[in-house]
């Protein structure tokens, strides 16, 4: 399959290329060039497909034969090895959990997912020049990364996170683990670490010396996997749910769009809403057809921190750029902090259910639309665990969340970073 950039359509690239490169030269946001819909008896007998299997059929086209085809289910069975399960609060309102995976944040899958298909590609070449992802992490990104890569031959992983500004938690998460996985710590916050990461990948001094990659969403490695997800939902609610809506608390867009690639591929789906907290660019887009990129304000929601979220170009264009389509299947609503943690309570006293603040925020845009579309079922993605955001969890619902093993393991472990201050300081250890 081949990928063309959202910048200059006439720049086209493999499949191979664009997971290598992450973004085109020109900056642009790779594309898949044509999407074909699945055969509307795979919908019909999607319950007799096995995790892997369905994974397959999905996601094979976006690939081509760029993966033979034994070597993509490998991927895809080691990349979907636990649980996805939808699980019902309310009469027509479930959650869609996706954090049963290692690091017990939905990025597993698209981390994971990436790690192998660059692996795969790095095996085939026969240069023996290592990739080095190079990611700036406010939480969760990191540590999903961290694990996805570590241990995978002839790549490298440089992990960029602002001190004292990510969790106990995942701090464990992103420099414990050792081998192929490095931590710098960067006096500095969230945003310093993503101006040094995207200055070095123009930093023409670095990149004639090493290859470098990113690993976040725009990857289309790691966004197109997300698309999994909706359809292992649809999957166990076929025969609940006439009509289907999915609300995913959003950041950079990159789970929902992936969503969209689904309901592309003839996924019955009748709506998508994207919640936000109150960094509302795309509410407010919504409303008004008008794009004005802001700075980020922080939240208790905070991998959705984003001002300007690089995945609603993907969206767009799924449209054709055309603003009642996407109106028709798509709508987004923001939510202020104490609208979230009065969910999280709700949630807790009415279903027992412990939500963190993502999924809240989900469960707070369907709640919205149900209200007005009451024949409709209704499913929030549950994007991390509660203990990935222990304190304002506990300090919400006045209860302890119990810590579960994988992240009791990553607690013992030892941290290992190197600080550094300055974008040269950055320089020097990549060259070094
Ligand atoms: C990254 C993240 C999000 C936002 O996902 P996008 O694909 O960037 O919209 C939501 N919730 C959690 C817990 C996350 O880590």
């Amino acid at each position: 399959m081949n990928y063309f950039s959202l910048n200059t359509p006439e720049h086209i690239s493999s499949f191979k290329d664009a997971v290598i490169r992450g973004i085109a030269p020109d900056k642009g946001l790779y594309f898949p060039e044509s999407i074909t819909a699945l055969d509307p008896s795979f919908f019909e007998t999607i319950q007799n497909f096995s995790t892997e299997d369905l994974a397959f059929e999905a996601i094979h086209q976006f690939v081509g034969n760029e993966i033979p085809e034994e070597e993509l289910r490998n991927i895809l069975s080691e990349v979907l090895d636990f649980e996805f399960p939808v699980v019902e609060l309310e009469k027509n309102i479930a959650t869609l959990e996706l954090f049963h995976g290692p690091t017990m944040a939905f990025k597993d899958v698209g981390a994971r997912f990436m790690a192998r298909c660059l692996g795969y590609f790095s095996k085939q070449s026969n240069t023996k020049e290592n990739v080095t992802v190079l990611v700036a992490t406010s939480g969760d990104t990191g540590g999903a990364v961290a694990n996805g890569f570590l241990g995978v031959e002839g790549v490298d992983v440089v992990i960029l996170y602002p001190k004292g500004k990510v969790s106990p938690i995942q701090e464990k998460q992103l420099t414990t683990l050792g081998q192929n996985i490095r931590a710098l710590e960067v006096e500095g916050s969230f945003d310093d670490c993503q101006a040094f990461v995207k200055k070095a990948f123009l930093d023409k001094s670095i990149t004639d010396h090493i290859k470098l990659t990113s690993a976040n969403s725009i990857n289309v490695a790691r966004w197109l996997p997300q698309m999994l997800y909706y359809f292992l939902a649809y999957k166990q609610v076929k025969n609940k749910a006439e009509k289907l809506a999915f609300s995913v608390p959003s950041g950079n867009f990159g789970n929902i769009c992936a969503g969209i690639v689904a309901f592309k591929l003839g996924l019955p789906v009748d709506h998508f809403i994207a919640s936000t907290n109150i960094n509302r660019v795309i509410p407010d887009y919504m409303d008004t057809q008008t794009y004005t990129p802001r700075a980020s304000k922080p939240t208790i929601s905070n991998a959705m921190d984003v001002g300007d979220p690089s995945n609603f170009i993907r969206i767009q264009k799924l449209f054709s750029n055309d603003y009642d389509q996407l109106a028709a299947l798509f709508s987004s609503e923001s939510f202020e902090d104490d609208q979230t943690k009065a969910a999280m309570l709700k949630l807790f006293i009415e279903n027992e259910y412990i939500a963190d603040p993502h999924g809240a925020v989900g469960y707070l845009g369907l709640e919205s639309y149900l209200e007005y579309h009451p024949d409709t079922y209704g499913i929030f993605l549950e994007t991390a665990h509660p203990v990935k955001f222990l304190e304002v969890v506990e300090e919400t619902l006045h209860t302890k969340v119990a810590i579960p093993k994988q992240i009791q393991k990553v607690m013992s472990g030892q941290k290992k970073s190197v600080e550094i201050a300055t974008y040269e300081q950055l320089k020097s250890y990549l060259l070094d």
